[in-house]
């Protein structure tokens, strides 16, 4: 039987408990599809911290470049925002990300005809959504140096190389194929030099790729287009800071931050997460939406291990479940039939699954 590694790191807040459901998921769909999946659990941000004094120990990153998928839940809290910023929980998440090359981020933003009223757009606006942000994610500002605070002038430095944007361009017109063959660059080439170079790399790298239509648009018009007209986007190619707001942004058209999936790819191995935080709020509740993290298993399936049939399983089995009329709390005012629990909604996909 054909078998895969996935590390596996619940890390803090809301992290064990959607990871937890995600996993029910996978040991039902693996089960049914005839392949294994061997777990191994690793520490990352502010329960390494507390457990062995940093936020990401060597183990966790040499662990995840062995494996053949990383699946992660969240990681931060409150309790750890004063620590230096090496040693908050964050800082751990942005090294392993470089550790592993990880330098694309795809953000799948889908709409669910049953949720459609749970978003804060008007219907028509958002009925049909699906779009995917292609977001850069070890260059850009947050990395740029020199960086500083004196306490009186702080500053961050944004830079990208050629080499970084041909890559992540490569990746945008590598997804648009197998969609809607249309890429949208969004930069702020209007005031940035080096939003006037990734401008022109990505219009160099188009040339391989003439079946992709290629638009452009600056990051303020492309925030506002993304709430008025949102259907005319198939896959949105920024960097790192720009992708960031735009991608929560478009996540927004959902209804639940608990509802969207992410994958990061271009390295030694792709990680696997939901978009939203370690929800401290929260926590140990029992009420958190698992499903942006089974859908992110899902993407691992279907991308890391070659393994469609499942992933298509458990989409199908997301979407029955919720045309059903099965909530979490967080979409609880929906037309919901029950609301449940997160416990309960993991059991209630799985179940679904195996009974097709
Ligand atoms: P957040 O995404 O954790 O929470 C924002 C709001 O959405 C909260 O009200 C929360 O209850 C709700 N929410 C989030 N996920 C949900 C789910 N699955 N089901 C139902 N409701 C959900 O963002 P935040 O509050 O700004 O950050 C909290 C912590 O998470 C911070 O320490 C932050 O640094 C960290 N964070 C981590 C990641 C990551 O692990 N990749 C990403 C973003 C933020």
């Amino acid at each position: 039987m054909k078998s895969y590694d996935i590390a596996v790191i619940k890390g803090d807040g809301i992290g064990p408990e959607i990871v937890d459901e995600a996993i029910k998921v996978l040991n039902v769909v693996s089960k049914k599809e005839g392949f294994g999946l061997n777990y191994k659990e690793y520490l990352m941000g502010g329960c390494a911290y507390e457990a062995v004094g940093t936020p990401i120990p060597d183990v966790t990153i040499e662990g995840c470049r062995v494996s053949d998928a990383v699946l992660f839940g969240s990681i931060g809290g409150y309790k750890w925002d004063d620590l230096p910023r090496e040693m908050k929980p964050e800082s751990g998440l942005l090294k392993l990300r470089k550790e592993l090359g990880l330098f694309a981020n795809l953000r799948p933003v889908r709409v669910f005809d049953e949720l459609i009223e749970a978003s804060s757009l008007k219907p028509e606006v958002i009925q049909g959504v699906d779009l995917l942000v292609v977001r850069e994610l070890t260059g850009g500002i947050y990395f740029g140096e020199p960086r500083d605070n004196d306490g009186q002038t702080a500053y961050n430095t944004m830079v990208y190389t050629k080499d970084e944007i041909i890559r992540i361009a490569k990746v945008a017109f590598e997804s648009a194929i197998k969609r809607k063959k249309k890429v949208c660059s969004v930069d702020k080439a209007n005031v940035l030099e080096v939003s006037r170079l990734w401008r022109k790399t990505v219009e160099e790298v188009a040339l391989e790729y003439p079946e992709v239509e290629l638009s452009h648009m600056f990051v303020d018009n492309a925030a506002m287009q993304l709430v008025r007209d949102p259907k005319q986007f198939d896959v949105i190619l920024t960097g790192n800071i720009f992708g960031d707001i735009l991608s929560d942004e478009a996540s927004m058209m959902s209804g639940s931050i608990g509802l969207l999936p992410s994958s990061s790819i271009g390295g030694i191995v792709g990680l696997y997460e939901p978009i939203h935080g370690s929800a401290p709020d929260i926590a140990g509740k029992d009420i958190a939406n698992p499903i942006a993290t089974i859908l992110s298993a899902s993407m691992m399936l279907r991308y890391s291990l070659g393994e469609e049939k499942a992933a298509d399983l458990i989409d199908n089995a997301i979407k029955s479940v919720l045309h059903d009329g099965y909530r979490t709390s967080d979409l609880g005012k929906y037309h919901a039939k029950e609301v449940c629990s997160t416990q309960q909604m993991g059991l209630i996909i799985a179940d679904r699954i195996t009974k097709v």
